[in-house]
């Protein structure tokens, strides 16, 4: 009773704060009921995300356990005479605030306990996940089956729905592409509050704008991810195909388990220095193969003079492999282009080297000199602060991303954390 009543509150607060139409017990109604919360520790955890670099607070958290219940309270911010913003979290893991929302509610996509599991069809060899699953999640299911999914992120407790939302991309992506070229069909409550189902034959124009979109045109609840069969290690296979010689070869060998989750282990070691929970301005672009000399040149032997802290990734892809007609957006020239990911952390030196202000400055001088040098770089995870940036960044593709941002999420109350749309309603309780 005390527990109810307390719920009651929070959404009483919740409606004066947002001047939602609805009344407390209409919203009852709805079925949200024990799933919305303003419990400090909540509210806290969904204010900031592994970036560490902003925060911003929302009115509430969310913690659907289907479908239906995000498609409730995404109709009831579109309907609201006031409208209060609404983004998907899926495990917090950017670097910018891209999963915060202010004066909003935030919908942890990723902790709802009773959300479908995966299920996986060996016939046709997918598997429908819930936009929340992790990605080991994912896997673990999958192997139940002898079957994985076939593009991958380096790292797997990241959220089905984070990374469609931007591309999803590891050393394998040359190959089979992101993981958002390996995805047969999705569920996704739009900014209109409607629950759609899409893929290349039905409401293709959602399925594009999804894939990598940001999550500016809805919320994916169900993503069918192609699969293939397991390997069990990779290395004798792979070698079997190269000519070499066989004094040269150095490898390691690893069950492919193992392979996928190298970066949770690595998690795991920095987790227990302490070392895991501090600032971390990542970087992450796209060269153009024509330009990496020059990449090089400026940015490795220049601006970082030949030395950094914290891993850098490189490797190429190949665009023929990204789905043009998604919202991700690639280097316009060439047909190969390279990840550079600078994924460094700022641990400060006892106080005397103040290292995020450094690092920050160097990935300024960075994308200064990108900029200065033509090296027409796309940056991955993008992360811009005002129209005009965004406008450049997706260039060609503008005119096509407003467009469906217009027709699917009118009212601009989607993931306002990326600082792309501010949304429609009053200045007052807009998030950004
Ligand atoms: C340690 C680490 C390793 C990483 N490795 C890789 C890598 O190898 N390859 C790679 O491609 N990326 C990698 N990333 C980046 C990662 O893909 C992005 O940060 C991604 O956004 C994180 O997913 P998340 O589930 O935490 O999403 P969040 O950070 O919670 O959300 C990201 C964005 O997606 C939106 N969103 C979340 N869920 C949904 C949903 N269900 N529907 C619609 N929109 C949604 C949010 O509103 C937000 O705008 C890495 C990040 C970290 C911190």
């Amino acid at each position: 009773m005390a527990a109810k009543m307390l719920l009651s509150f929070a959404i009483c607060r919740l409606i004066v704060t947002v001047g939602l139409t609805l009344n407390p017990v209409e919203l009852l109604r709805l079925g949200v009921d024990g799933r919305l919360s303003q419990d400090p520790s909540d509210v806290k955890r969904a204010s900031g995300d592994f970036g560490g670099l902003s925060r911003a607070e929302p009115l509430a958290v969310f913690r659907p356990e289907s479908a239906e219940d995000v498609t409730r309270l995404v109709r009831a911010a579109y309907e609201s005479a006031h409208g209060f913003t609404v983004s998907a979290r899926g495990h917090g893991h950017s670097i910018n605030g891209q999963a915060q929302t202010a004066n909003g509610v935030v919908i942890e996509m990723s902790s709802g306990k009773r959300a479908p599991p995966p299920w996986v069809s060996e016939k046709s060899r997918f598997v429908d996940a819930w936009g929340g699953e992790l990605w080991i999640d994912v896997l673990k299911s999958t192997l139940e089956h002898g079957l994985a999914p076939k593009s991958w992120t380096d790292y797997l407790y990241l959220s089905v729905g984070g990374t469609l939302s931007n591309a999803g991309i590891s050393g394998q992506a040359f190959n089979h592409g992101p993981q958002i070229s390996n995805v047969y069909e999705l569920d996704v409550v739009t900014g209109k509050g409607e629950l759609l189902t899409c893929s290349e034959e039905q409401n293709p124009e959602l399925f594009q704008a999804v894939l990598g979109g940001l999550g500016q045109f809805g919320i994916i609840t169900r993503a069918r991810i192609a699969l293939e069969p397991a390997p069990q290690r990779e290395v004798d296979a792979l070698m079997g195909k190269l000519n070499f010689i066989p004094a040269t070869v150095f490898t390691t060998d690893l069950p492919y388990v193992d392979f996928l989750d190298r970066v949770h282990k690595a998690e795991l070691k920095l987790r227990s220095k302490g070392l895991w929970e501090v600032p971390h301005p990542w970087l992450n672009l796209f060269v153009p193969k024509s330009r990496i000399a020059d990449f090089d040149r400026g940015v490795f032997k220049g601006i970082l003079g030949n030395k950094t802290s914290g891993p850098i990734l490189i490797y190429p892809m190949n665009k023929h492999k990204w789905d043009q007609r998604s919202s991700t957006v690639t280097p316009d020239e060439d047909e190969v282009f390279y990840l550079v990911a600078l994924l460094r952390s700022a641990l400060d030196n006892g106080g005397e080297t103040h290292a995020l202000k450094y690092l920050s400055d160097q990935n300024r001088k960075i994308l200064r000199f990108c900029n200065d040098a033509k090296i027409n770089i796309k940056q991955y995870l993008p992360h811009y602060t005002t129209q005009e940036e965004w406008m450049d960044h997706f260039g060609d593709k503008w005119a096509l991303f407003t467009q469906r941002k217009i027709e699917f999420d009118p009212r601009r109350i989607l993931a306002t954390g990326q600082r792309i749309f501010k949304p429609s309603f009053s200045p007052n309780t807009a998030s950004w």
